[in-house]
């Protein structure tokens, strides 16, 4: 069976119907990883996403890139806010993959309206990735968010060539609010967490849900060859969602709607400090990241800020999906303490 192209927005790439995301191969040894990149690549998956943030992610894709002769276009994305940070980490991400140019560059996580005016500054990352751009180091200007209208206000400035959003049947507030901004001015969408970052019961019915949209292009993690074939298999069969499936989406939205996180930040700020949205979904950075990334650095960080969290319950009357925050956060921060232990 052919399958039908997507065409990434004013990119012009046309792209299999799924991306392959990069957080969970760092979990898998390098040898595992190379294979796995190049299963996807060998089923027709030519659109690889990865970040500077995602540890040693950049570097094996790029050995599995090695020898390779087929086109695939790379993704990568930097948490630098400022010119040089930025043009810095596209620097480093292209050593890392060992290419001479990357394809789509992301400024990362761009959540809240501070980041927002700082990365768009005179300064601000944004200007990094024009730099280099004029260089002809990455071909187009991208940007990832959690936070729908600060995705409709980067959309806005007509700045950028793809957008990533969240969106899996649980998140789909991007459906009105991002998705036709985004076609209007024809900024391609890669949809991120299309299984809800790994914490959805039901994978395979999540990724379908996302592939009933012809214009997104998902990027499920995936880290062994049965996922990657799965994946692939799912949309070589690609159908409309049964009543049946509908059914189980339902289900599935009511009993997890009331812990579930869509990064959004209403909640913030903390008094405390706490990156909320980071901790309350601790199952998901569990379950993706390899545990010593977590007992290290920002993350650890984050654990040891949550632990001070004196319940004011401030955060909980801020988020819009009424979520029992303060009972989360302890609820996550017992997990994290038996997990890291
Ligand atoms: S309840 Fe905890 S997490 Fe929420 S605002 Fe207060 S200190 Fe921060
Ligand atoms: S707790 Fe609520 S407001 Fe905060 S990030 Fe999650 S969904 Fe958004």
């Amino acid at each position: 069976m052919t399958i039908k192209m997507k065409r990434l927005g004013r990119t012009d790439i046309e792209v299999f119907p799924i991306a392959f995301g990069g957080i969970p191969i760092q979990r898998i040894s390098e040898e595992e990883a190379i294979k796995v990149v190049r299963r996807a690549i060998e089923l027709g998956i030519n659109l690889i996403d990865t970040a500077r943030a995602y540890s040693d992610s950049e570097v094996k894709i790029g050995k599995a890139l090695k020898g390779i002769d087929k086109k695939v276009f790379l993704s990568s994305k930097s948490f630098g806010r400022t010119k040089d940070e930025i043009y810095a980490d596209v620097k480093a991400s292209l050593k890392n993959l060992g290419v001479k140019k990357i394809d789509i560059y992301h400024m990362h996580a761009v959540n809240d309206k501070e980041t927002l005016n700082k990365v768009m500054s005179p300064d601000g990352a944004y200007y990094g990735l024009l730099k280099a751009k004029e260089e002809g180091l990455i071909d187009f200007i991208a940007v990832s968010t959690h936070n729908v209208d600060i995705a409709q206000e980067l959309i806005k400035t007509d700045k950028f060539d793809v957008i990533q959003v969240c969106y899996n049947f649980i998140e789909t507030e991007a459906e009105e609010k991002v998705f036709p901004l985004a076609k209007e001015k024809d900024v391609g969408i890669i949809a991120m967490k299309p299984m809800g970052g790994g914490v959805v019961p039901n994978p395979t019915l999540s990724l379908k849900f996302v592939l009933q949209n012809d214009y997104i292009v998902p990027d499920p993690g995936m880290e062994s060859i049965k996922e990657v074939e799965e994946n692939v298999r799912l949309v070589h069969e690609i159908s409309p969602l049964t009543k049946e499936e509908l059914q189980e989406i339902e289900r599935i939205k009511n009993e997890m709607g009331q812990a579930f996180c869509r990064r959004c930040d209403y909640c913030q700020p903390c008094p405390q400090g706490i990156a909320i949205s980071t901790i309350i979904r601790a199952d998901s950075f569990i379950k993706r990241f390899p545990k010593e990334y977590l007992k290290e650095k920002w993350f650890y960080e984050q654990y040891l800020k949550a632990k001070t969290c004196t319940k004011c319950g401030v955060c909980a009357t801020r988020c819009p999906y009424n979520l029992p925050i303060p009972d989360l956060i302890e609820k996550n921060v017992r997990l994290l303490e038996e997990y890291l232990a």
